[in-house]
């Protein structure tokens, strides 16, 4: 069957000015280049698990195709459309279908309203349904994400973590969504919590032929819950595969580096990298990863790898991915 794109990132770059102690009247100080080049394809129906340290550019990169932040530069496709060049207003009518999970469900709540009234309040900005069809829906919605009825007259500080995620994405949903952003959404949760969370995304995604983009720096958690992964270093994507093929043989340094401080059920050394992620304020020329990178010539500090097609739908940024001089698997 072939897979229809639902929505396709191109080149997209994402840059936050910083100022000096006189704000914007002393003028531009510095660039944080938080997402310098990233373009990926999210397939109808299909969960892109989106791995990478913190300040790898991950959670920006789901804001800016979802427009909560505006993208510096590059396209955002979707239905026939560029959402990075729509105004307020047209981005509006998208607004419902493209839902974002945070990883903090409680800023998503309103502590003084009841979470019935929270649930139902986007119903009512979109003038859908009257009162009985709108409690009903969220009747509906509480049931899908394993809540109860009575939930509808709590406030948020009456549920435990695990709940709040629950509402979280019973918010998400209320409106039909058809692509779901997912922001590190289990990071905050405990183990076996974790899992129950992970359980409904995908059934939901399964029962509900969901799109979801899933954001987290948890190897094992996008390795349960993905058909696909991008690993994200610095602002761009190194590798990208399908997730059996990407376990079964990484082609990318950091990717290696990544993936030998998980159990992956391989016999493996673990693979210490040097120093720290570089700042985003001056991200290294050329590759990216060359100043952590053993194999790093002078060709990398000069030319920017392509992100190219190796083997069949795995994709990887390295000029010498073909070569043998890398870690092996
Ligand atoms: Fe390492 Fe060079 Fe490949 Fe970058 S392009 S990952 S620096 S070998």
């Amino acid at each position: 069957m072939t897979k229809k794109p639902l929505i396709e990132v191109k080149s997209l770059q994402k840059q936050f000015p910083v100022y000096g102690p006189f704000g914007k009247l002393g003028g531009v100080k510095q660039t944080v280049h938080a997402v310098k080049d990233v373009s990926l394809t999210l397939y109808e129906g299909e969960t892109y698990g989106l791995v990478g340290e913190s300040g790898s550019g991950k959670s920006t990169t789901g804001r800016t195709i979802l427009g909560l932040t505006p993208a510096t530069a590059g396209e955002v496709l979707y239905e026939g459309k560029d959402l990075v060049k729509l105004s307020k207003s047209e981005m509006r009518k998208f607004r419902k279908e493209l839902q974002l999970v945070f990883q903090d469900p409680f800023s998503s709540l309103n502590p003084r309203k009841r979470i019935g009234q929270t649930l139902e309040e986007p119903l009512i900005i979109h003038g859908l349904g009257d009162k009985e069809e709108r409690i009903e829906k969220v009747f509906r919605i509480l049931d899908i994400v394993g809540l109860q009825k009575e939930h509808y007259y709590r406030y948020p500080h009456e549920f435990s973590g695990g709940q709040r995620q629950r509402l979280s994405i019973a918010r998400a949903l209320i409106m039909n969504p058809k692509v779901m952003i997912c922001d590190e959404p289990v990071s905050a949760l405990d183990v076996s919590i974790q899992s129950q969370i992970l359980n409904i995304l995908k059934a939901l995604q399964r029962e509900m032929q969901l799109t979801m983009l899933f954001i987290t720096h948890d190897i094992s958690v996008v390795r349960y819950i993905s058909h696909r992964i991008g690993i994200m270093y610095l602002g761009t994507i190194v590798e990208e595969a399908c997730t059996d093929d990407l376990f079964a043989e990484t082609l990318h340094p950091y990717t290696k580096a990544l993936f030998s401080a998980v159990p992956t059920g391989k016999k493996q050394e673990r693979i210490v990298l040097k120093g720290e992620i570089p700042s985003p304020l001056n991200p290294p020329s050329g590759c990216v990863f060359h100043t952590r990178c053993p194999f790093a010539t002078e060709r990398c500090r000069q030319e920017v790898p392509a992100l190219r097609e190796i083997r069949p739908q795995h994709k990887v940024a390295c000029h010498y991915a073909e070569e043998e001089k890398q870690w092996s698997n």
